[in-house]
């Protein structure tokens, strides 16, 4: 089986005990079908991404001895990419003058995400007096099969999101002109050829989202995989707002057996780094595989 994995993170701060669980995870299982593994710097918000952070982050991934198999890429360098799929998804893409606080106003709905729903406001057109800040796609209406997204997660189990009333019509293009997430990532993942996703569920609700432009961009979707993510004692999760627990690169072993822990999986008292790798892949693979 051809098998492509991947681990993208956002270089906003340096690795964290969260963020090794989602490197964890996508690495065992890339491993455990004998694929490959690759990392992409998403660093598509430029502003809230500091100089230095994405080379912290690989380095702390060499160290806990995870080494990507192709070059690494970078979404601020690929920018052009997402600029060709904007264009092929025209037919569906429209302009959008609504400010945040208009939308909230609006009061259709919160996504699960925490975001408004976006109420179509500006499906027909901008009204008089406004401008284009952000750039649409235009979703299914809600009584349209096709609005309705069901995937099978690896972990998670069946998935079902309606795409109309549970996240509206969603953003490619940034008030601010960068590029949406959701965008990149659809663009990146197939271009890399990525063939399983395994990541947090924190994104389990982005992947109909992701799924929908794969469709219309006619693009094979990946198989999913959404794993528990960690939570502070208040149930967030886990990051430098809510006060991560910073990982202590100088102790490998024991910062990956406590992730791998949190994987329900066990390891025994590997001695190296190595070995710790050889005994979570294969406890990976007898679970997952
Ligand atoms: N860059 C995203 C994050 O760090 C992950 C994207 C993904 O795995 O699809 O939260």
């Amino acid at each position: 089986m051809t098998y492509i994995g991947r681990f993208a993170p956002s270089p906003t701060g340096p690795l964290h005990r969260g963020s090794l669980v989602a490197a964890m995870a996508s690495y065992l299982d890339a491993r455990a079908h004998h694929g490959h593994w690759l990392v992409r710097i998403e660093d598509i918000d430029e502003p809230r991404c500091p100089p230095g952070t994405a080379e912290q982050i690989l380095a702390m991934l060499a160290a806990f001895g995870m080494q990507p198999d192709g070059e690494v890429v970078w979404q601020s360098r690929r920018k052009h990419l997402y600029e060709e799929a904007f264009t092929q998804l025209a037919p569906w893409v429209y302009p959008c003058g609504c400010t945040r606080r208009e939308i909230a106003d609006s009061r259709i709905g919160i996504a699960a995400d925490g975001a408004a729903v976006y109420p179509g406001t500006c499906r027909h057109g901008l009204a008089a007096g406004k401008t284009a800040r952000a750039f649409r796609v235009r979703v299914p209406a809600s009584g349209d099969a096709d609005g309705t997204i069901i995937f099978e997660d690896r972990w998670m189990g069946a998935v079902s999101q309606q795409l109309a009333t549970e996240v509206g019509d969603f953003v490619l293009k940034r008030a601010d002109g960068f590029w949406a997430y959701q965008l990149a990532v659809v663009v990146d993942d197939a271009d890399q050829g990525i063939t399983h996703i395994v990541r947090g569920a924190d994104l389990l609700d982005s992947t109909p989202r992701q799924i929908y432009l794969q469709r219309l961009l006619r693009k094979t979707t990946p198989s999913y995989m959404h794993v528990p993510v960690v939570t502070n004692d208040a149930g967030e999760k886990l990051s430098k707002q809510t006060g991560a627990l910073a990982l202590n690169v100088n102790e490998p072993l024991a910062e990956l057996a406590a992730a791998a822990r949190f994987l329900g999986l066990e390891t025994g008292t590997p001695q190296s780094v190595a070995q710790f790798w050889q005994e979570a892949v294969a406890a990976w693979g007898a679970r997952h595989a």
